[in-house]
């Protein structure tokens, strides 16, 4: 078992029960012996990003857990893939699909390394509001290893247009 570390995990789903989706998820990693979740932003409602030219797609909703884990990061891309299956996504669905259920490991710790099967920090994590917004509101003050800025001023620079819009839904 290594040290503990903080991780981010990205939380998103468009199909089915949304929020279903993503509580259960918050509760399946708090479940996992190795896991703890410490913070749970808002529930956020967001435009779909579609490759260009493709149909327009439900809105998703999307959140950010914090959690201390010993699981090393590969460990915990299996942990959430497992989640993924549960919820019914299927891992063989082309890479635009609606999903039930999307869950993206954004930070662990101050890493930074990337392999085929996993990249840390997330490499889309500056690019996409529906990220950035909810990660701002748990860990605003981390510095994105790699990129040198905190997550408060990346979301203050984003320019992704797609509309973002917090709920009044709940997952602690
Ligand atoms: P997705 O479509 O977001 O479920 O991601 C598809 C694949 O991206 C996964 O099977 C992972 O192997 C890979 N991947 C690479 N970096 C990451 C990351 N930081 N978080 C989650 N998946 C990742």
């Amino acid at each position: 078992m290594s040290a503990p570390m903080t991780v981010a995990v990205g939380m998103g789903g468009n199909v089915g029960d949304r929020l279903a989706a993503l509580r259960r998820a918050v509760a399946a990693l708090d479940a996992h012996p190795e896991v703890d979740v410490v913070a749970v932003s808002p529930v956020y409602e967001t435009e779909a990003l579609v490759p260009p030219g493709a149909a327009p797609q439900p809105d998703h909703l999307n959140a950010v857990v914090v959690a201390e884990t010993t699981l090393a990061p590969y460990a915990m891309l299996r942990v959430l893939h497992g989640i993924e299956r549960a919820a019914g996504r299927d891992p063989f669905a082309p890479r635009w699909s609606p999903r039930p259920l999307d869950l993206d490991l954004l930070l662990v710790g101050d890493a930074a390394f990337s392999s085929s099967a996993l990249t840390v920090p997330h490499p889309a994590l500056a690019r996409r509001r529906f990220v950035l917004t909810p990660l701002a509101d748990v860990l605003p003050a981390a510095v994105v290893p790699g990129l040198g800025a905190s997550v408060a001023d990346l979301l203050a620079a984003c320019p992704d247009p797609l509309a973002v819009t917090q709920t009044d839904l709940s997952l602690a």
